[in-house]
C-alpha cells in the first residue's frame, strides 16, 4: 500500500529529502507556509560541501546539475582587519570542488523539479499516533492525516514539539541582510574588494560579510551583538534611517571596509538562534 508522506517546509533540507524519496518512487507532498514560490526573497548563496550537501544532492540524482550551476570560484575568501589590512586572501584552485557556492533560488528551482509542493499551507502543529496516522493541523483550520511527517520547517519548527521539547534561544547576535545590484558597474571598487567570493571584516562584537551571488548581485550581512529588540525605536521600513543607524555601528572602520553598509539597501533582519540539539548550529526564524 502507498504510504502517505508529507515533508513540512520547502527549504533546502525539505526539498532535498523529498527529491530522494521521489527518486526512489515514493510519492511525497511538500507542505510550505509561503503563499507562492516567489513570496519572499530566498537570501544569499549557500556553500554545499563535499560529503555533506553534495552527498545529499548525489543521493537525489542531482549532483551533475548542481555542479553545472554552482560557482567553485565563489569559495574565494578575503578577510580584512577593521583598518583595511588584509589578514587572509584565499583563492581556490580551478579544480577545487570542496564547497562551491550556489544561489539559493537556483538551488531551489533545481530541487523543485517534479515535486508536489502545496503553497500557503502553514502548519500549526502535528499530532502523532492517532488511529489514522499523524494528524497535521494547518493555520487555516484544515487538518490532514499522513503515515509519515518529516519536519523540515527550520529553526522555529512547528513539527519538532511533537518529538522534542527543545526550543531555540537567541545567541545575542543579529544579522541584517542588505543587497547591492549590478555591483561591477555601480560599485567597481567594492566589486574588486569582494572578488569572486566573499570578503569579511571582523571587529569587536561586529562584522561585515559581503558575498557575491550570480549576476553581479551582492549580499552584505551586517552582524552585531545586540538585544533582541535593538530596533524597537527604529522604523525598519525607512531604508535611509536604517542604513544610517547601521553605519554608526562601524564608526572608525577604514573605508572601503564600511563602504558596503553605506551603499547597500537593508532588506531583512535575522536574529541568530541556536537549538540545543545533538548537533547544534546557527539558524534563524523564518
Ligand atoms: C543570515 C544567514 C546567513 C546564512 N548564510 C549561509 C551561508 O553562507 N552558507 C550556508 O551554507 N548556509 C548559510 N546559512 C544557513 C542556511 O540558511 C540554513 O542551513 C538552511 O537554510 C537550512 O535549511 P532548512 O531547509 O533546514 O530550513 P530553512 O531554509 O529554514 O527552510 C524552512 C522552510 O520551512 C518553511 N516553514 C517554516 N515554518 C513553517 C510552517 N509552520 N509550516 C510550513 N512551512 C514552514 C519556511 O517558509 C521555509 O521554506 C545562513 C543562515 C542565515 C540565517
Amino acid at each position: 500500500m502507498r504510504q502517505r508522506i508529507a515533508v513540512v517546509g520547502s527549504g533546502p533540507g525539505g526539498l532535498t529529502f523529498a527529491r530522494v524519496l521521489h527518486r526512489h518512487g515514493h510519492p511525497v507532498t511538500v507542505l510550505e507556509r509561503d503563499a507562492a514560490l516567489d513570496a519572499r526573497p530566498q537570501g544569499g548563496t549557500l556553500d554545499l560541501h563535499e560529503g555533506l550537501g553534495q552527498l545529499a544532492l548525489d543521493k537525489a540524482g542531482l549532483l551533475a546539475e548542481f555542479q553545472a550551476l554552482s560557482r567553485p570560484e565563489g569559495q574565494a575568501m578575503r578577510i580584512l582587519d577593521t583598518d583595511g589590512t588584509v589578514l587572509r586572501d584565499w583563492r581556490p584552485r580551478p579544480d577545487d570542488r570542496a564547497n562551491p557556492e550556489v544561489d539559493r533560488r537556483q538551488l531551489r528551482d533545481l530541487l523543485l523539479g517534479p515535486l508536489d509542493v502545496q503553497w500557503g499551507r502553514g502548519v500549526t502543529h502535528v499530532v502523532p499516533g492517532t488511529r489514522d496516522g499523524v494528524l497535521v493541523h494547518f493555520a487555516d483550520g484544515r487538518q490532514q492525516t499522513f503515515d509519515l511527517v518529516v519536519g523540515a520547517d527550520g529553526a522555529w519548527s512547528r513539527v519538532r514539539p511533537a518529538v522534542s521539547s527543545v526550543t531555540p534561544h537567541y545567541t545575542g547576535v543579529t544579522s541584517v541582510e542588505t543587497s547591492l545590484d549590478d555591483v561591477d558597474t555601480r560599485h567597481p571598487d567594492l566589486a574588486r574588494l569582494i572578488g569572486d567570493g566573499s570578503v569579511a571584516v571582523y571587529g569587536v562584537n561586529r562584522a561585515l560579510v559581503a558575498q557575491r551571488n550570480s549576476g553581479g548581485h551582492v549580499k552584505v550581512y551586517v552582524q552585531f551583538r545586540a538585544p533582541l529588540d535593538w530596533h524597537a525605536n527604529m522604523d525598519l521600513a525607512d531604508a535611509e534611517a536604517a542604513r544610517l543607524s547601521l553605519l554608526a555601528l562601524f564608526d572608525g572602520w577604514a573605508a572601503p571596509s564600511s563602504t558596503s553598509s553605506t551603499t547597500a539597501t537593508p532588506s531583512s533582519t535575522a536574529p541568530s538562534t541556536s537549538c540545543p540539539c545533538p548537533t547544534p548550529g546557527p539558524t534563524s526564524p523564518a
